[in-house]
């Protein structure tokens, strides 16, 4: 299907059309891109956007919230290590290899992402020519307000209570319970030998489970279907900060909060220094009112 598509693209774009197009860009100095979701969905990243486009039963607009965050920061965290993983298995594709390539032979080509998964960086696009307006997944940073901490993460999980749950740790899960079972309904209360030899059983018995389904259900669960069970986890198993104990965040720009001041005001500078000679829009709807407000002022985020 994905094949058809692209067959399809390439009849609906003639040659002469793209060796019109290839001279155009050779004889343009000044450039800039503006890239979305669609440039990622083409290395199979959900974009959880539009019909079916739910995190099990959730909007990604509603948990993309500073608000869901303080309401629930275990379901958006989870949400976030989610992303994180599928964007860490995905690979940049030849968008995003052509798009680094066009920047190191171009120093005045300039790409604006709305992408928060890090393809483009995985693609070695030149860091002084990327300018991300929503953040990365692989930015974390401090949720209290005078705390300044930030770092890069690519760590998967972040932390363990954040590992995507396995069939196999499922099974094991159950395991536990029916031995916990066992344990309360055979053994006296209080006989601590034998409760030591209960606990080596278990452990046995787990460990034992473990191998047996290692390699049918080492499977990854998809926890963005609802179906599917995911744990609560405390705050004191999600990210902290270390130092000031805090929860750390996805250092991604949420709805409602404003784009990164710095980064606009590099590429407002950018902009105001010379005419602009070609602007791509790749993989994005790109509303007129979006993009004057994303480049003209620093303004709160509308889309993702
Ligand atoms: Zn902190």
């Amino acid at each position: 299907m994905a094949s058809t598509t692209k067959q399809a693209a390439r009849a609906a774009l003639p040659l002469t059309d793209r060796e019109s197009f290839a001279a155009h860009l050779k004889k343009c100095r000044r450039i800039v891109a503006l890239v979305g979701a669609g440039l990622s969905a083409a290395s199979g990243l959900p974009t959880f956007r539009g019909a079916g486009g739910l995190w099990r039963t959730h909007d990604a607009t509603d948990l993309a919230t500073p608000e869901a965050f303080d309401e629930n920061p275990d379901l958006v965290w989870q949400f976030y290590s989610f992303r994180r993983h599928m964007a860490l298995k995905a690979a940049p594709n030849k968008g995003h290899y052509a798009l680094a390539e066009l920047s190191r032979k171009n120093r005045d080509f300039i790409t604006l992402s709305q992408n928060v998964d890090g393809l483009s960086q995985r693609a070695q696009h030149p860091p002084g020519q990327l300018h991300l307006l929503h953040g990365s997944l692989f930015d974390i940073k401090c949720t209290d307000f005078y705390c300044k901490y930030t770092r890069e993460d690519f760590t998967d999980p972040i932390v363990p209570a954040l590992a995507i749950p396995k069939k196999s740790s499922l099974k094991n899960n159950e395991k536990k319970e029916e031995n916990v079972v066992a344990q309360q309904t055979d053994k006296p209360y209080g006989d601590q030998e034998k409760e030591a030899e209960e606990d080596q059983k278990v452990g046995d018995e787990k460990k034992k489970c473990k191998e047996e389904n290692k390699d049918e259900s080492d499977e990854e669960i998809d926890i963005s279907d609802i179906s599917n069970h995911i744990p609560n986890i405390s705050n004191e198993e999600l990210p902290q900060c270390p130092e000031c104990k805090g929860l750390l965040r996805p250092g991604v720009v949420w709805f409602g909060e404003p784009l990164p001041t710095t980064t606009l005001e590099t590429v407002e500078n950018w902009m105001d220094s010379e005419p602009i000679d070609l602007m791509l829009v790749i993989g994005t709807s790109a509303q007129v009112s979006q993009l004057r407000a994303t480049l003209m002022k620093p303004v709160t985020r509308e889309h993702e």
